[in-house]
């Protein structure tokens, strides 16, 4: 398997080892984003401006002693709003980052669009990919919300991975001309899914990851979804654009 170099396009490098980011590297995954995300919601918005640091300088050097490169993704999580959070807008701003994410929609509450539009007008402005999360409950209903906020900033259709789509909301994700992120895990969309997508839209704009962080989720999911692609006979160019080129495109890496 070690002819495939994958790129996990979103991941939490914070809550795996340092023995685990090397497991990873050996098993093919040489790539990876590691997206923002706090555990408990932020009293302050220093919080997260700390957290976007700590990705930016300690998890990038751990990436590298585990022999993997780690983009760090800077944005404030619908389930990390603090209070003054127009603080950590203007951080975002200052720090340009190469990625926000991870952004996004979780009950589409009030405070949650806001937060969210500031961030794609910001990253519409700067010229930035997004990462944009959708939730596990009411998928359907919540990725209805986040395509409308898209489009009502008239937000670059190249500058948005809509992140752990399901097979009922890929489709419209692909036909309006956004990305679309697979998240191989328990809950979210199986290897057999992964291989349902690609057989019915091709490869294109598709990029696989794990998601894995602070839980115990599967760190070489996309590992074993590219054996999986590999033993049903997708073809490798194939195989290839959603393992990593479809990202590092994407992501400008
Ligand atoms: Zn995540």
């Amino acid at each position: 398997m070690g002819h495939i170099e994958i790129y996990d396009s979103h991941i939490h490098s914070e809550g795996r080892s340092q023995k685990e980011l090397s497991e990873m590297s050996n098993s093919g995954i040489k790539t990876v984003n590691s997206c923002a995300f706090y555990p408990v919601r932020p009293r302050y918005p220093g919080t997260l401006i700390d957290l976007f640091r700590k990705l930016e300088e300690f998890e990038t050097y751990r990436g590298e002693k585990a022999g993997l490169k780690v983009v760090p993704a800077f944005g404030i999580h619908p389930r990390c709003i603090p209070e003054n959070w127009h603080e950590v807008i203007d951080f975002l701003e200052e720090s340009q980052p190469k990625i926000f994410g991870e952004i996004g929609l979780e009950t589409a509450e009030k405070a949650e669009v806001e937060v969210l539009k500031a961030q794609l007008s910001l990253a519409k402005k700067l010229d930035i990919p997004c990462i944009i999360h959708t939730p596990r409950g009411n998928k359907a209903e919540i990725t209805q919300k986040t395509l409308k906020s898209l489009e009502e900033l008239r937000f670059p259709e190249q500058l948005a991975v809509i992140d752990h789509v399901s097979l009922e909301t890929v489709s419209e994700i692909l036909n309006r001309g956004y990305h679309a992120g697979l998240t191989v895990e328990e809950g979210k969309l199986s290897e057999r899914d992964v291989l349902e997508i690609i057989e019915k839209f091709g490869p294109e704009r598709l990029m696989i990851n794990s998601d894995t962080g602070f839980t115990s989720l599967d760190y070489l999911s996309t590992v074993r979804a590219v054996s999986f692609l590999l033993e049903k006979g997708v073809e490798m160019e194939e195989i290839k654009r959603i393992a990593f080129e479809n990202a590092k495109e994407f992501f400008r890496v």
